[in-house]
């Protein structure tokens, strides 16, 4: 099986991506987190992503879908694959076609999470996560079982992203707005939109989505 995950920073697309994860063995592709590595690097291909991210804009079509798809190239024919954070753009939408053809994979659901934006402020401004093992937290809505230490791993270290700031919070629902809801149509002509009320909370989102991956 193979799905989108689809709505604005914040929504909670990696922390669903990673429940998915640990419950089907399906494996997660972020965009963001391959390029929060490519970041990483002392090369000037890190350096002008870094500076798109932390402007809060969108990196280019062709790098990312390049991304995804050397990921599926190295992935298991029987692994599905949880889209997260890609496609962003009409662009990427139909590369994701080529790319899933190429690999003989079929796109089963678009799962739409849809927030109110008043929350997504909140969401990302509280978002940190363990430095060690990724593990997503927040602030007020997921704090780890025992403060100041990560459940799954133990590490004691947490980190935020430089782009989580409330000024890049509203470029990046700009941009989300202007040129990644646009690709909805696509999809639901095919009519494999699911749409799963975001703002619930994370294990009644979760439920949601089992029972979408449940139905035909
Ligand atoms: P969020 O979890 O807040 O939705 P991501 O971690 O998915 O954010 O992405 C962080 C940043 O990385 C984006 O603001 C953008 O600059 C870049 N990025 C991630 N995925 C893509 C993509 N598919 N196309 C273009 N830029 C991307
Ligand atoms: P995205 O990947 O879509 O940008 P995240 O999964 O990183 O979003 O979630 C953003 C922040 O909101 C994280 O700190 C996460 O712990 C928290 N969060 C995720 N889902 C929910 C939810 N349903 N209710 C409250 N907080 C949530
Ligand atoms: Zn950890």
């Amino acid at each position: 099986m193979n799905i989108i995950l689809l709505g604005p920073p914040g929504a909670g697309k990696g922390t669903q991506a990673n429940l998915l994860v640990e419950h089907h063995g399906m494996l997660q592709l972020s965009t963001g987190d391959m390029l929060r590595e490519t970041r990483k690097a002392d090369t000037e291909l890190g350096r002008r992503v870094a500076a798109v991210m932390d402007a809060g804009e969108l990196v280019s079509d062709e790098i990312v879908s390049a991304m995804i798809d050397a990921k599926l190239s190295d992935m298991g024919d029987e692994v599905g694959a949880i889209f997260d954070g890609y496609p962003r753009t009409e662009a990427q939408a139909h590369s994701l076609d080529d790319i899933l053809a190429k690999h003989g994979r079929k796109l089963h659901h678009v799962i739409e999470l849809a927030v109110d934006e008043d929350a997504l402020v909140d969401r990302i401004t509280g978002r940190f996560t363990c430095a060690k093992c990724g593990e997503g937290y927040h602030e007020r809505h997921k704090q780890p079982a025992q403060q100041g230490v990560c459940d799954k791993c133990g590490s004691t270290e947490f980190k935020r992203r430089a782009d989580d700031t409330e000024e890049t919070v509203r470029t990046r629902m700009n941009e989300y707005r202007a040129k990644t809801a646009p690709i909805l149509p696509i999809y639901d002509a095919r009519g494999i939109v699911q749409r799963v009320d975001g703002m619930a909370a994370i294990d009644d989102v979760t439920t949601a989505i089992e029972k979408v991956l449940a139905s035909a």
